[in-house]
């Protein structure tokens, strides 16, 4: 398995290896880039199929929080932690304690989180053998718990999409279909729903969706079905690689903004995208809503609202971002990377 060679390598600055056998830890840390602060990124707990997979996950998300801390303006690198085990089954205290020092035995240069796998709880057993560890929940014994912040970032970068894409600022009677209503989506599913938007969502989990969709009066359709959704918005927000060459070519929206990471398959189908005229919300601007908190929780001046107008700040980004797309005739993707790369010095 090649590191400097792989094609996720993108120069990162430290790769750890991890592994311990009384607890049957094996996890790897993934350090992209320090430049503007610590290395902050989740820990994902995944039964990943070989080690090259597990590999290729924790390179493209550790790069990712790198761009995403850039352009939400944080004082914070970029970096992702993967334990390969099943949640379900494998998480013990003594795998998570095992964890910890190895997230200690890097210095502070990486702070975890939690992620898909690992919850508020398992941070709380972490943080028995280190201290870089965040989202433990505020002062007042608030939940930890990132969603409802970056589903509210997603809401504010759908409005600024809708107006640059579609030319119009209220989301009275807009049309959007969801895919994965799970702590992001069914969020954002409430903010539409009571801006006025009109939903169509599906989920692999049924009931779960069926269920919201009665409480919101909203349609839903299989999984598969949902890219032929007659709407004016597509919110991607379950796994990542979502938008495929095929996805593209069926998709009625002409917006595309959702919370999930890493949504385009590949980089030229951001390319695709902007040939069949669908505007792309990069995905990594779109759903810092959670980090940025993240990042307030770590001062000692935290205030939700101040937390809140950051978080804001993302439509504000996005602007930006679309204008300079528009100006450029170049993908909102492409532009976001340039604008990140100039903010953490690779520019
Ligand atoms: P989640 O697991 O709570 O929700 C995902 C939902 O998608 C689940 O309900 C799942 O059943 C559903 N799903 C999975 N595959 C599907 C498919 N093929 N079709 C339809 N539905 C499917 O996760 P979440 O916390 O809501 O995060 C959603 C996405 O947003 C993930 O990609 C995550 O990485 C990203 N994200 C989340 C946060 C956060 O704060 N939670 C922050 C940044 C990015």
């Amino acid at each position: 398995m090649p590191i400097f060679e792989h094609p996720d390598f993108d120069h990162h600055r430290q790769i750890v290896f991890g592994s311990d056998e009384a607890s049957g830890l094996r996890a790897i840390i993934a350090i992209h880039d320090t430049h503007r602060g610590p290395a902050l990124g989740g820990l994902r707990i995944y039964p990943y199929a070989s080690e090259a997979e597990a590999l290729t996950d924790v390179l493209r998300l550790s790069r990712g929080m790198t761009y995403k801390s850039a352009l939400a303006d944080l004082p914070l690198g970029g970096g992702k932690a993967v334990i390969i085990a099943d949640p379900r089954t494998d998480k013990t205290p003594e795998l998570l304690r095992a964890m910890g020092r190895l997230v200690d035995s890097l210095g502070g240069a990486y702070i975890t989180a939690e992620d898909s796998g690992s919850s508020e709880a398992d941070m709380r057993i972490i943080a028995e053998t280190t201290r870089h560890v965040s989202g433990l929940g505020r002062d007042g014994g608030e939940s930890g718990d990132p969603s409802p912040f970056t589903a509210w970032g997603v809401f504010c970068a759908l409005k600024s999409a809708v107006c640059h894409g579609l030319g119009r600022r209220d989301l009275e009677g807009l049309r959007v279909a969801i895919q994965g209503v799970g702590h992001v989506g069914a969020l954002l599913a409430r903010h539409l729903h009571a801006a006025g938007a009109r939903l169509v969502f599906t989920d692999v989990n049924r009931e779960a969706s069926i269920h919201l969709a009665e409480e919101l009066g909203a349609e839903t359709t299989a999984p598969d079905a949902i890219f032929d959704a007659e709407v004016d918005v597509f919110a991607p927000c379950a796994l990542g690689a979502a938008l495929t060459p095929e996805v593209v070519e069926r998709l009625r929206a002409k917006v595309v903004c959702g919370a999930a990471n890493n949504q385009l398959a590949s980089p030229e189908i951001a390319e695709r995208l902007m040939a069949r005229g669908i505007l792309y919300t990069p995905d990594y601007v779109a759903n810092a809503g959670g980090v940025i908190e993240i990042a307030w929780q770590r001062r000692n001046d935290y205030r939700r609202e101040a937390a809140m107008t950051h978080i804001e700040g993302i439509g504000n980004t996005l602007d930006e971002i679309f204008a300079r797309a528009t100006r450029e005739q170049r993908s909102p993707a492409r532009v976001a990377d340039d604008l990140a790369r100039e903010r953490f010095g690779r520019g």
